[in-house]
């Protein structure tokens, strides 16, 4: 029970609060926002609305000593837990960065039942499984408390770790780091430096072997049709900003003006190549949806389907007489 409900607790904020909400990498169906609105209120972070105004301040100023909510340039424990504590202004009250979620009506809901929800999932939802299984006691302790703190570990991990140990390969910009072996202990959202770039895309851990839970979660629920819309930024996009940063450190490393030299030059060539491959790619793409295009042009179904479309028209202009008495 502690594993299943701290695995809910978990992605409800990396793919809904997190990756949903606060970037709109996707889109998804209300059910699917119900539910992490309501075990995203278990996790006890705030309200959807405070978490996603926080979280964009984060992005625009990272790092900033002021403007960062939990700027980790204030170091390891203000950045993980000590921006909560003290009597700090996060400025979590100005909903200006987010106009767009207070349309959504489950957001909403879940900010002015915060309380009631955090109460009932904390403390209610334990009690039942503890009687449902026979130690109250037992259930409480482990579903309710030792699960909370874990699950608020993990998140504050992001904040704090995330932005000071591992690598940088997409920018160093910013203090945000890519570690896999914190991305095991925050369902993917290790891969931060990658993030941090390119917050749009629906993933963290870009590369197919990295172990992004969250993308694959979300990858999941769109073919449930939960989830549509997954927005990934371009391979070359992606290629360009490694290739930049290996540019850059090479540089800085190399002090012969020769393999300097030959640094550029080869820097060029890469580049040239990869816009070229890129270009051609989309071609690849597009030429498939043509063909797709073609094939279904000339398919029975789409003469089936405008004959169709026609008869549907006159029945429904039938039906209404139909409705109205009028055909007898
Ligand atoms: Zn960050
Ligand atoms: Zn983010």
């Amino acid at each position: 029970m502690f594993a299943v409900v701290f695995m809910f607790n978990g992605t409800a904020i990396t793919a809904g609060y997190h990756r949903l909400w606060s970037h709109r990498s996707y889109k998804a169906h209300w059910s699917l926002r119900l539910w992490f609105a309501l075990w995203g209120a278990m996790a006890t972070q705030n309200s959807v609305l405070h978490w996603a105004s926080g979280h964009r301040r984060h992005h625009t100023n990272v790092d900033d000593y002021d403007k960062d909510p939990y700027s980790a340039s204030r170091g390891f424990w203000f950045s993980h837990i000590g921006w909560m504590l003290r009597s700090y202004d996060d400025k979590s009250n100005d909903f200006s960065g987010i106009k767009d979620l207070q349309k959504d009506a489950i957001v909403m809901w879940q900010h002015k039942y915060y309380i009631p929800l955090v109460i009932l999932m904390n403390i209610g939802l334990p009690v039942l499984l503890g009687y449902l299984n026979g130690d109250i006691l037992g259930s409480f302790l482990l579903v309710g408390v030792l699960r909370l703190v874990a699950s608020h570990h993990c998140t504050f991990f992001i904040n704090s770790l995330a932005h000071i140990w591992g690598r940088r390969p997409y920018t160093d910009k910013n203090t945000a780091r890519d570690n896999d072996i914190l991305a095991l202990f925050t369902w993917g959202e290790g891969y931060h430096n990658f993030h941090h770039i390119f917050a749009s895309d629906y993933r963290n851990g870009v590369r197919w072997w990295q172990y992004d839970p969250t993308k694959w979660m979300i990858w999941g629920a769109s073919k449930m049709r939960l989830a549509s819309g997954l927005k990934k930024v371009s391979d070359f996009r992606i290629q360009k900003a490694r290739l930049d940063m290996e540019y850059k450190r090479a540089g800085q490393n190399l002090t012969c003006e020769k393999a300097l030299a030959q640094l550029e030059e080869q820097y060029e060539i890469l580049l040239g190549a990869l816009k070229e491959w890129s270009a051609l790619h989309q071609q690849k793409l597009e030429a498939k949806a043509e063909e797709l295009k073609k094939q279904w042009e000339n398919s029975e179904a789409h003469t089936r389907y405008i004959e169709l479309k026609k008869t549907l028209q006159e029945q429904q202009a039938r039906w209404y007489l139909a409705r109205n008495g009028h055909l007898v």
